[in-house]
């Protein structure tokens, strides 16, 4: 991607890129090295915490303008979003070159794994199901479960994964309200993911 480009800056990420190692400090002092050893020149870098915010891209290239002048290309070693951050807020019209692959949006453990557990599906169920999401913990998305294929509580997608629909039903059954299972959930309206999704405050 960087073919072509010789003078390039870098851009991390101080949050999820950080704790994925994929572009905190060390990462882009890393990758600095890897393309000096490539023959590219490093004309700067900057570590916004949160690139995916607006205000925060804009001070950083404000900040780094000179450095940006003798830039041919951005690299973002930040997700997808971090990345159009920056590609939204660059003015000069400078190459923004991805450096990540985006898997999904996650919620992080006390160990900084990162587990998927909401789909942003805008039609939030988690009131009637324990608090925990079938959308996309169940890998079929079934708002009504279990399936078929459930065997003895494993998901016949993955047999070493508990299936999220019982799991829910044991924990509503603990607590005497199993009985509101037995409302059919609607399909999901797909028109609340219709892609690109926007909400428009000012
Ligand atoms: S139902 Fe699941 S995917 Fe939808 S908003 Fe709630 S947690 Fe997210
Ligand atoms: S077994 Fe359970 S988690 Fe697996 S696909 Fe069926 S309903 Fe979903």
């Amino acid at each position: 991607m960087l073919e072509g480009h010789r003078a390039i800056f870098l851009i991390g990420c101080g949050e999820c890129a950080t704790q994925c190692c994929t572009g905190g400090e060390r990462e882009v002092a890393a990758m600095a090295q890897l393309l000096k050893g490539h023959g590219k020149d490093i004309v700067g870098s900057a570590i916004p915490q949160a690139p995916c915010v607006a205000a925060q891209v804009k001070k950083e290239l404000a900040q780094h303008a000179k450095a940006l002048q003798a830039a041919d290309a951005v690299l973002v070693l930040a997700c997808g979003l971090g990345v159009q951050t920056v590609k939204d807020n660059e003015r000069k019209g400078i190459a923004i070159i991805p450096a990540c692959d985006t898997l999904f949006g996650a919620s992080l453990d006390s160990k900084g794994n990162f587990y998927e557990k909401c789909s942003l599906c805008g039609e939030c169920v988690l009131d009637l199901t324990a608090a925990r999401c079938p959308v996309t913990l169940c890998p079929k998305g079934m708002r009504n479960g279990p399936c078929s294929g459930v065997n003895n509580g494993k998901c016949e997608i993955d047999n070493d994964m508990d299936c999220v629909w019982v799991l829910i039903y044991q924990e509503l059954a603990q607590k005497g309200k199993e009985g509101a299972l037995k409302k059919i959930q609607k399909p999901r309206n797909f028109k609340k993911t219709a892609k690109p999704r926007k909400l428009i405050f000012h």
